[in-house]
């Protein structure tokens, strides 16, 4: 089932050299831009005829159109199990307050007195929020990206998921009721790289977005890297993630229900313990066996996520060992359950969110934690981080200055420009001040 990797022994070594020991999914999103290229060339000169046509090729639906009406979306809400709303109203008022919080304010800084940069944040005009519904619909992930970006103030909302074979071609309606829930009544009926691409170049139903959000497979990382600089992008969330850093201290019945929580959404999901315990290695080895058989989603994504290369029970010297191997993997999502768990999880530095002690599982950050769901895999927790309301954001830098806030440092921009070997830029100023500025 799931394998080991004993780090036990010798010293760790550094950097790159840990990072291959440790255990990483394939995820080439390189090779997937060939396959991309053209879906997204076809959108950009057919439109949304395209769209529907790639649809009907990947997910089996052939779509009348690919907006969905607001009746649909109407109809899916008052559809919609009340002990399943009630539960997204609880999400989408916890992620509410915490994003709420993350709002920036506008801050002025006087440089000298007369010079002043103010520092505005000013919101995307219009966004494209992907939420994925190929293997699993999630409905989760619209919250997770219409939250922030409604926090952020964005004003063009659009949100688009793939359509589906047993609704007529219309998303699942539970994205549809958490769009109405949410007040989005701007929805697509297009997955893949088709979507992004719909995004990106925009169609008659459809008007261009200035950035694209949103975790999804490998085709939709794929059309983002192609189209990024067109459009802005998050990071490119890729399959999941879940590494446990534990001590003998941890339940092993905890540790291995959370590793199949996150295999569970993929065949290419990964699930990394790191332990410096013998005994919770064995026993949450057993209990993988015993959970895993009474699991459903087995044989399709659990099992094959379990065993392969991307998981791992990687056993280490002591806990200083195990924090060096976290944060070279640079998990997704990190738990912690070791003794005094919060002063562990204090010293992680990479990781998309950290999970502490035994009371905070991924799965309730998956939902209700109030925390953001769409973080980066695949290591890029070393330079990036989950989507809130600063991806929304841009920080517009205003500069004023008085005249003699800018006669105190001319001479100063006038020697760097020089130094630079352009003149021009010190004849800006000088100019200003009756500097003998060169002549034709
Ligand atoms: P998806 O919506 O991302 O992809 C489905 C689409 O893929 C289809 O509509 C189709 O257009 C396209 N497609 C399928 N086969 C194709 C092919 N051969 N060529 C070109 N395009 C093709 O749904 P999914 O596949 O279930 O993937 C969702 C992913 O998102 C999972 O890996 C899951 O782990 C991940 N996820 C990540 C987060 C996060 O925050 N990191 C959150 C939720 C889900």
């Amino acid at each position: 089932m799931i394998s080991r990797i004993d780090l036990r022994g010798n010293a760790l070594p550094e950097g790159g050299d840990l990072r291959d020991l440790l255990p990483r999914a394939e995820f080439d999103v390189e090779a997937a831009l060939e396959t991309v290229r053209p879906i997204c060339e076809d959108v950009r000169h057919r439109g949304s005829a395209a769209v529907i046509e790639w649809g009907e090729k990947f997910d089996g639906v052939r779509s009348d159109s690919i907006r969905v009406p607001a009746e649909a979306l109407t109809e899916a809400l008052e559809q919609l199990d009340p002990a399943v709303r009630a539960a997204l109203e609880e999400s989408i008022r916890r992620a509410r307050l915490v994003h709420r919080s993350q709002r920036r304010t506008t801050h002025t800084t006087q440089v000298v007195p007369g010079g002043t940069v103010t520092e505005k944040w000013v919101p995307v005009d219009r966004v494209g929020l992907y939420v994925p519904g190929g293997r699993s619909v999630y409905p989760s992930s619209v919250v997770m990206n219409v939250v922030p970006a409604q926090e952020a103030g964005v004003e063009g909302i659009a949100v688009s998921s793939p359509p589906q074979k047993e609704f007529g071609g219309l998303p699942h309606p539970t994205i549809l009721a958490a769009c109405a829930l949410l007040g989005v009544d701007e929805v697509y009926a297009a997955g893949g790289a088709q979507a992004v691409a719909m995004f990106a170049y925009g169609t008659a139903d459809c008007l261009p977005v200035n950035l694209v959000t949103g975790p999804g497979n490998i085709y939709v990382a794929a059309a983002k890297r192609l189209l990024k600089g067109r459009i802005g992008i998050d990071a490119e969330a890729g399959p999941t993630e879940i590494a446990i850093l534990a001590d003998a201290t941890a339940d092993p019945a905890h540790v291995a229900a959370d590793l199949i929580s996150q295999a569970e959404h993929d065949p290419m999901a990964a699930a990394v313990l790191v332990t410096d315990s013998e005994d919770l290695a064995a026993a949450t080895e057993a209990e993988l066996k015993t959970q895993v058989a009474a699991s459903k989603h087995v044989a399709d994504r659990i099992a094959p996520a379990l065993a392969g290369r991307q998981s791992a029970i990687v056993l280490v010297n002591d806990l200083e060992d195990g924090l060096k191997v976290v944060d070279a993997y640079a998990a997704e999502h990190l738990e912690i359950q070791t003794a005094d768990a919060a002063a562990v999880a204090d010293r992680v530095r990479n990781a998309g969110a950290v999970f502490v002690g035994p009371w905070s599982p991924v799965s309730l950050g998956d939902y209700c934690a109030g925390s953001n769901h769409v973080l980066p895999t695949g290591g890029c927790a070393c330079h990036s981080s989950g989507l809130s309301v600063q991806s929304f954001l841009r920080g517009i830098h205003i500069v004023d200055y008085t005249r003699d806030a800018l006669a105190e440092v001319t001479h100063h921009v006038v020697t760097l420009a020089e130094a630079e070997d352009l003149p021009a830029h010190g004849a800006a100023l000088k100019a200003r001040f009756g500097w003998k500025v060169p002549q034709a």
